[in-house]
């Protein structure tokens, strides 16, 4: 039998003003669960205690769309209307998963070039029933080559996949014109501000926002930086696979 995770309601609302009702709860219950028993199979995550469960693949997950969370009289600025949301290298389903349960009106693709993890996505949003839950088995590269994909997107989520540069030319791509791509980040130093400012500004980016914050249970720094797209990314990018991440724009 799978721990039961923590409800923390307080610290959801303290913190993020919002709180999961109790389907949203029994469904990070489920989602919980699945990722314990997909891990005997596949490497999806070493973060498997129900507490640091909670902090670093719930809370973390749903702190880089905080602005989308609060009541719509605060939350001006970085939070644009939000229809279809796009997570790159989502893995075993972060931040993309804990986001479509949390916001169930937006569609949510989640997408990682490892086959078989998306293949267990599918599975586990299935039998969570989200069916706004999209999965798709490619590489950022080629997939922000298609007509389908390109420059469709109002947010692109993307946590722990590289370089903030790289994440902003696998990101950008599949952004809509005044979307939002919202890096996930840690530590935040001036020296990758200036690189990350430079790097957008080529792929279509501007305004770019910074959100500090510090998880409730174990005190780490995390950042949330905000994208606006405010131009169509040149059509050389992204480069070809694997480019950006062996030469990131500098
Ligand atoms: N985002 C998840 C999280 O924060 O828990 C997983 C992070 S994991 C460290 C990085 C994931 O990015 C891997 O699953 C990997 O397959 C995927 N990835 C790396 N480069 C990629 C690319 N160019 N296109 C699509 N997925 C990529």
């Amino acid at each position: 039998m799978t721990t039961a995770l923590p409800t923390l309601g307080d610290t959801w609302q303290k913190t993020l003003q919002w709180q999961p009702d109790k389907s949203q709860r029994a469904l990070f219950q489920k989602l919980y669960k699945g990722i314990l028993q997909g891990n005997q199979q596949f490497n999806l995550t070493r973060i498997t205690a129900p507490e640091e469960f909670w902090e670093k693949h719930l809370w973390d997950s749903l702190l880089g769309i905080a602005p989308w969370l609060l009541p719509p009289e605060q939350s001006e600025g970085v939070a644009v209307p939000v229809q279809r949301v796009i997570d790159i290298g989502t893995g075993g389903g972060f931040p993309g998963l804990p986001v479509a349960i949390a916001k169930p009106d937006w569609q949510v693709t989640c997408l990682d070039s490892t086959r078989k993890k998306i293949a267990f996505l599918a599975e586990l949003s299935q039998s969570l029933a989200l069916p706004q839950v999209q999965t798709a088995a490619d590489r950022a590269e080629s997939f922000a080559r298609h007509p389908a994909h390109r420059e469709t997107y109002d947010l692109a989520l993307i946590r722990a996949v590289g370089p903030a540069t790289v994440c902003a030319e696998y990101a950008l791509p599949l952004v809509k014109v005044n979307g939002r791509a919202v890096l996930y980040r840690g530590q935040w130093t001036a020296d990758e501000a200036q690189a990350l400012a430079k790097a957008a500004a080529r792929l279509g980016g501007g305004d770019i926002e910074v959100q500090a914050a510090t998880t409730p249970l174990s005190q780490g720094v995390r950042h949330c930086v905000y994208i606006r797209k405010h131009s169509p990314t040149p059509i050389e990018f992204p480069r070809t696979p694997g480019t950006a991440a062996k030469q990131p724009l500098a």
